[in-house]
């Protein structure tokens, strides 16, 4: 599972790092840190911090690795 912040719609309103400090932190006053991979065990906080997100700036992947049955056909 893993996740993009579009940090062009970021406002660092800290929502995100206040509901999951282990994969979003604030740094100084504006700079949002995010670690792209998160844990299963994440997965229902981070759904929250994108729902708490003012902005909408937090998107999601929860997706494990590369989709099933997007292999190109050959023939
Ligand atoms: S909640 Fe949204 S706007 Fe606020 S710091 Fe997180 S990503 Fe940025």
């Amino acid at each position: 599972m893993s996740l993009v912040v579009d940090l062009n719609r970021c406002q660092g309103f800290a929502q995100c790092a206040f509901l999951v400090p282990d994969v979003f932190a604030l740094h100084g006053d504006e700079a949002l840190l995010f670690s792209p991979r998160f844990d299963e065990a994440q997965r229902d906080r981070v759904e929250q911090a994108a729902a708490a997100c003012p902005v909408q700036a937090i998107l999601v992947d929860f997706s494990d690795g590369p989709t099933k049955g997007a292999e190109p056909h050959v023939g």
